[in-house]
């Protein structure tokens, strides 16, 4: 009972009376009841309840709240020990248990986090917000999306995953990721991860596709950027950066990417809830994982194509959005461009900030790479609406940036004050009467 009452303390997204059930080893559904009744049952309760809330706050006041005088590796621990109940129903854990209701797993909890949950009943819309989710979740999208869609597919079920191995897994990819990146970072992972959900879901891939077709999917697309530095391959190289050398300068983060995800796998667990004649490869780049399973050969192929799609699609998305990622990206290769300027490197392509502005590079971004790739997806997914809506966002977006490219100055603001809207286009058919609600 001493190590539970103690255990209660690291537990703050349990309500008070839910700490009570604990202290006093109330079976869970008694537990539950204490939640959903008015929690000042008793005196003894409500005292108790009190000093676990005041000793809680003490913690988050002393250690959390006092930059400078805690190491701030353990203060970060710490925080995302706290900041993992948030969206981890500290409750479940302790029991251990599957929620009752199949589709529904219930990790966001009800206050403070239930705007998220209400975004995710949408999540396989092609506007949703991955910004405003990431706020909501406090910064744990990636997790909290990953969980939720693992639920939504089945896979946890199918797989019969174990929660705290699947939660230690993506809590080390969301960890990896580098926040301070302006693009390639955690929130980046989740968006190209709820892009490819939403092509999984397109009718030719989807009646194809197995369970283990699906998590590889999703999978990859988390994991697929983990640990980037934030600079590209040649400048690790001219750097002599320690990955160049570790991958002698040969698909450096491709291959990094690729061995951390199998590192975390095998550290976490998980590796072995996963079916036995999966096999890795080493080979580089590749989809996570290699099966026995030839006849799945042409759809594994499909697969990467939908993830390289799901991590270009920003120009696809509707302009609020896309012109977010845009900036972003920018930011970060103007980093590298100032970090080349500073060590007297030559500068990279679309890294010099006043060479290369934002309009021009997303332009050249956008005919080159972006437009070819969509057009040929949108000729394998026909007929699909989402492919037509995603079109549509290209193109109008593609002419914005091209008004913008000519006004340099408005440009370069953060507002875009004189720009407007290109001339009206074609919508694609049934866009506004709830279509793009339709992956
Ligand atoms: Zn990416």
């Amino acid at each position: 009972m001493l190590p539970l009452f103690f255990l209660s303390f690291f537990l703050p997204s349990l309500s008070l009376p839910q700490r009570c059930g604990i202290l006093f080893l109330l079976p869970i559904d008694k537990q539950r009841k204490l939640h959903d009744s008015p929690f000042l049952l008793c005196p003894v309760l409500f005292l108790l309840s009190l000093l676990l809330y005041i000793f809680d706050h003490l913690i988050f006041y002393f250690i959390l709240a006092r930059p400078g005088e805690v190491e701030s590796g353990t203060r970060r621990k710490l925080k995302r020990l706290l900041s993992f109940q948030r969206y981890c129903h500290a409750s479940r854990l302790l029991r251990g248990l599957m929620p009752h209701t199949p589709g529904s797993l219930h990790l966001l909890d009800d206050d403070y986090l239930g705007q998220a949950a209400h975004m995710l009943s949408k999540v396989d819309t092609w506007t949703f917000d991955i910004f405003l989710f990431d706020r909501l979740t406090n910064g744990n999208s990636l997790v909290t999306l990953m969980c939720h869609l693992f639920n939504a597919c089945g896979l946890i079920h199918h797989f019969q995953l174990d929660m705290v191995k699947l939660h230690r897994f993506l809590g080390m990819v969301q960890e990896d990721y580098h926040s301070h990146n302006p693009y390639h970072n955690s929130v980046h992972a989740a968006d190209v991860t709820q892009a490819m959900y939403c092509y999984l879901k397109e009718t030719k891939l989807a009646e194809q596709l197995t369970p283990l077709d699906v998590l590889l999917g999703l999978m990859a697309a988390a994991a697929h950027d983990v640990d980037h530095p934030g600079v590209n391959q040649p400048f690790l190289i001219k750097t002599r950066h320690h990955l160049a050398s570790l991958y002698q300068n040969t698909s450096v983060l491709e291959s990094h990417h690729w061995r951390s995800t199998v590192g975390m796998l095998r550290e976490s667990g998980l590796l072995s809830h996963l079916p036995a004649d999966v096999s890795f490869t080493p080979e580089k780049d590749e989809l996570l994982i290699k099966t026995s399973f030839t006849h799945q050969t042409t759809y594994r192929a499909t697969l990467k194509i939908a993830l390289k799609c799901a991590d270009v699609c920003n120009p696809c998305r509707e302009w609020e959005l896309s012109k977010q990622w845009s900036e972003r990206v920018c930011e970060e290769f103007y980093r590298q461009g100032d970090l080349e300027r500073k060590f007297n490197l030559e500068i990279s392509p679309l890294c010099d900030q006043q060479m290369d502005s934002v309009p021009s590079i997303q332009i050249g971004f956008i005919s080159y790479i972006v437009e070819p790739l969509f057009e040929e997806w949108q000729r394998f997914t026909e007929p699909s609406m989402l492919s037509r809506i995603m079109m549509g966002h290209l193109h109008k977006n593609k002419a914005r940036w091209s008004r913008l490219r000519y006004e340099p100055t408005t440009a370069e603001t953060e507002n875009y004050p004189h720009a407007e809207e290109p001339e009206p286009e074609p919508e694609p058919e049934g866009e506004h009467d709830g279509a793009e609600d339709i992956p």
